[in-house]
Parts: C-alpha cells; structure tokens; sequence
C-alpha cells in the first residue's frame, strides 16, 4: 500500500466539499496555495464560471481532474427521456473538455426524485431497469469521446430520491453486463461512506479488478448521522476503517487519487484554508 504520510501527492479534492467557500477559481487558488495536485469538479461549478474558463484555469493551475461529477439521474417518465440522455451527453463533453478521466455516475432512484415533474412510481425494479438501459446507450456516446463511466453505489438510504444502486455487487453486475469484455469503458466509483458496511465489500473490491476502480472517494460515517445528505465527517472523525478499503483496492492495483468528498454543514461554515488544511492532514494520518 501506498505510503501517505509524508505528503499529499494523491490527494484530490472533490470540489463540493468547500463549494459555500467559493466558486471554482477561487477553489482552483486554493488548490494551488495548498499544493493540491488534482480536483473532481462539479458542474454546476463549471458551467458557473463557463466551460472554457474552467478548462483554460485548470491547464494553466497545472491541476489534474480524478473524476467528473456527475452524470446519470437516469430514471424519468417517458416525458423527460430524451431531456436525461441529452443531458448524459452533454456531461461527457464536459468531462472530455475538462480533461477528465471519467464521468461518476449517480444513477438515480424513483424517477420523481431524479428527474422532478416526472410521474411518481413506486417501482424501483423498473427503475433499475430503465438505469441498465440508459447506462448502455450513454456508453455507445462515451465510447466515442474514450470517456470511461463510473457508476457509484449510493448507500441503501438513498435508494429512493438518488440512486437506485446502492452495493458494489449491483454496480458490478451492470458492468459485467454491459462491459463483459472489459474494455475499461464502465466501472466503478467506489466511496467510503456508501459502502463501508456491506458484509460484501472486500470480495467486491477483488472482483471489480483495477480496470473497473475507476475512483475511489474518502470521508467519515458519524455516529450519530444527523443528516444523512449533509453530515458527512471528516476522515478520522467518524467509524469507518478507511485504511483497510484503500489496502484493499490498492491491492487490486489501484494508483489513482484518493479523493475527498465532503458534504457538511459543519465543515461548509469553516474558512477554506482551514478545511484543506484539515484534508491534508488527515489524508496523511488516516486515509
Ligand atoms: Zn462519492
């Protein structure tokens, strides 16, 4: 495994973590005050400060992407089909302007909740469905533009309003699927926070191989959870063993960067500086 203490080379930071702080440019500043290599962008960031901006401040920062958030949202009613696909597309060339090495996907719950003003279903088999179908045609697009998907599962308690594949083994099986010859175009993303828990994990991690470890993201479970969006912790803060899923991935061959995804109120409220001081740190203790 990877040695982090000394430095924080393979630290990434998943811009939502500080995004009250500031927009992409000064998030992008802060990067560099910090000595932060790489970042995985949201688009609304992006598309706030424009594509082009985003992609001319990134090369000039010297800043690599670990990913690009997000792409899927995938269920809808027949109404909002095309409006879901077209949107897909649109992220991948985003992703391919930005220099991204792939496009995480959140695939969505209820197509309610994903796609708003759709009609309300209570059928998550045809939802999941309908995911596996979308998945398949953004691939024929994706593959065009060489631009790898990532499918992150979602923690159980989002099944409903965000995605409606919530283990490493659902995620897996959609890739084996669709991708059985392995041609590094779909894999997953893997986070700490959605998927510490599953008795499946360590066997999942070996099944999926570096060429489906596409990302892997880090924070902490609190306990307890008061917010089950907005409460992420900090790493170290929290119950989650992330030294051991990085032992794990990195054993299957995993060198990308560890990057950290931080929804909360707490750290939201804090200066920027502090928070990525608080990242770097802790990348190199715990993570
Ligand atoms: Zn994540």
């Amino acid at each position: 495994m990877r040695d982090f203490s000394a430095d924080h080379r393979w630290l990434s930071l998943n811009t939502a973590t500080v995004r009250r702080q500031g927009d992409l440019l000064e998030i992008i500043e802060a990067c560099a005050r910090h000595g932060i290599r790489a970042i995985d962008p949201w688009r609304d960031q992006v598309a706030a400060i424009g594509l082009e901006r985003a992609a001319r401040t990134l090369r000039d920062a010297g800043l690599e992407l670990s990913g690009y958030c997000r792409g899927g949202m995938f269920t809808s009613d027949a109404a909002h089909r095309i409006e879901a696909r077209d949107d897909n597309r649109r992220a991948v060339d985003e992703a391919k302007a930005l220099g991204a090495p792939c496009v995480v996907l959140v695939v969505g719950g209820l197509p309610q909740y994903s796609r708003p003003g759709s009609v309300a279903s209570k059928d998550i088999p045809a939802a999941r469905a309908q995911v596996e179908e979308a998945i398949a045609e953004m691939m024929e697009y994706a593959r065009d533009a060489r631009m790898p998907l990532a499918i992150e599962p979602l923690h159980p308690a989002y099944a409903a309003d965000r995605a409606c594949v919530n283990t490493t083994r659902q995620a897996l099986d959609i890739c084996d699927r669709l991708d059985g010859g392995r041609t590094g175009a779909l894999g997953v993303a893997l986070d700490v926070y959605h998927i510490w828990w599953d008795v499946e994990l360590l066997g999942q991690i070996s099944r999926a191989g570096k060429g489906r470890l596409l990302a892997f993201h880090v924070c902490d479970w609190l306990v307890p959870t008061k917010d089950i969006l907005n409460d992420r912790g900090m790493m170290g803060d929290g119950v989650i063993d992330i030294r051991s899923v990085r032992r794990a991935v990195e054993a299957e061959g995993f060198e990308g960067y560890c990057e950290i995804e931080i929804f909360s109120e707490d750290w939201w409220r804090k200066p920027i500086d502090e928070v990525l001081r608080t990242c770097i740190d802790r990348h190199r203790t715990v993570v």
